[in-house]
């Protein structure tokens, strides 16, 4: 069964087409700059590249597009729309409402818009795609996958913050957490490795965005990310954990408003803010190589923060069975890995150096033979778990 996997961004759009029954990747693209000028990077299969500089003023535009690219002539991936069984939204915030995957209908729509507040940037955009492929799909089922949803089996102690408790309960105030659509893949993928019934896993999620995620038996109890996806580790351009009082002490030196604040903390600080250079890690490892200083305490901030979160849900869990480095930088810049986890031999944590370097797109093992706590590399796949919980709802 086919189904087309949407997240829809404030100005960009990622799409996959999944056979959800043999996990087949059938064609993947992603358009950026919606509403500005356009460009659209579509592959279909892992051969045949398509980049195309194309204007896309609207989202609606962008997903036209893309369906018409999906059955034209040229590309042949399907026939017909009528290929496409059902369509899997993204969608960032679930609230406390959203506890797992849901067929959309008009009262699903109502509950996601209630939830703006707490996710003024994303559910909006998420909000639109779904609309958009009932306005010119109408006869195909829509399904809602949360990011928040695999953290709300957290325990109270761990999601309220310390603040007056009426804030809770009146304006919703509380740690939710976020990528757990890759949390819950990757530790999945890590439980049918271990191959026994109680497990302890920290996940780490180390992307432009960047989380951990403490999971006792396939459970989320912990996460780094809170109410907003500010929270937590340091990542490529937002502060993570930062004195609050900060904030009223930038606004009075600074003169800066709200709005300014921000903007400053999610898209001026971390990895670019610290370096000076870029938010891609990458050019940040390469300045430390050719001795750029603030790039090297860069990468050691970053890996000294992944590594106060492992430790500290080590204490949570009560041990650890695995750790699972995911993402962008989790998946490729074994350096972080290495840095991440060294002097943890108190917690029989030990990396293999060569197991780390070696570069592989599977599932692998990277830490010692001595090491009691496995460490693994898992690639996420948070488009899969769309697909399947969307054939789940609608098969
Ligand atoms: P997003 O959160 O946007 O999905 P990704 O998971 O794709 O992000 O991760 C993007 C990050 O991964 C970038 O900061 C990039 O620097 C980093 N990255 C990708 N490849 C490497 C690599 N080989 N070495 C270091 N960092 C890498």
């Amino acid at each position: 069964m086919l189904i087309f996997v949407l997240n829809a961004g404030s100005s960009s759009l990622k799409y996959q087409l999944i056979d959800a029954e043999t996990a087949e990747v059938k064609a993947s693209g992603l358009c950026e700059r919606i509403g500005i000028d356009g460009v659209m990077k579509h592959q279909i299969a892992e051969h045949r590249k398509l980049e195309i500089d194309q204007p896309m003023p609207t989202h609606k535009e962008a997903i036209e597009f893309v369906l018409d690219i999906l059955t034209h002539d040229d590309t042949k991936v399907i026939s017909s729309i009528d290929e496409i069984s059902a369509i899997g939204h993204r969608v960032v915030h679930g609230g406390e409402h959203f506890k797992k995957s849901t067929l959309v209908n008009e009262e699903i729509i109502k509950k996601i818009e209630e939830l703006i507040p707490l996710a003024p940037l994303h559910n909006p955009a998420n909000l639109l795609g779904i609309k958009i492929c009932q306005e010119i799909l109408p006869d195909k089922p829509n399904v809602a996958v949360f990011d928040t949803a695999f953290h709300q089996t957290m325990p109270e102690e761990n999601y309220l913050y310390a603040v007056p408790h009426e804030d809770y309960t009146e304006h919703h105030l509380r740690k939710y957490g976020f990528h757990g659509t890759s949390h819950y893949f990757v530790s999945n993928e890590a439980i049918k490795i271990l191959n026994k019934k109680d497990t302890k896993i920290v996940v780490c999620h180390l992307g432009n965005g960047s989380s951990i995620c403490a999971v006792k038996n396939g459970k989320s109890i912990d996460t780094t990310m809170g109410l907003t996806p500010l929270e937590g580790l340091m990542m490529g351009t937002r502060s993570g954990n930062i004195d609050a009082g900060v904030i009223p002490y930038l606004m009075e030196k600074k003169g800066m408003d709200t709005h300014q604040i921000i903007d400053y903390l999610n898209k001026k600080s971390g990895i670019l803010g610290i370096s000076g250079i870029s938010s891609d890690l990458r050019d940040v490892i390469q300045a430390s190589q050719e001795g750029d200083e603030r790039a090297t305490i860069c990468i050691n901030m970053l890996c000294n923060r992944i590594k106060k979160y492992i430790c500290s849900y080590a204490g949570i869990l009560g041990g650890i069975d695995a750790i699972c480095f995911t993402a962008g930088i989790g998946e490729n810049a074994s350096l972080i890995r290495e840095k991440a986890c060294a002097n943890l031999g108190f917690l029989n944590i030990k990396i293999d150096k060569k197991r780390n370097e070696e570069k592989s797109s599977n599932n692998r093992l990277i830490s010692h033979d001595d090491s009691k706590v496995k460490v693994f590399v898992i690639p996420t796949n948070e488009e899969l778990v769309i697909a399947k919980d969307t054939y789940a709802l609608v098969k």
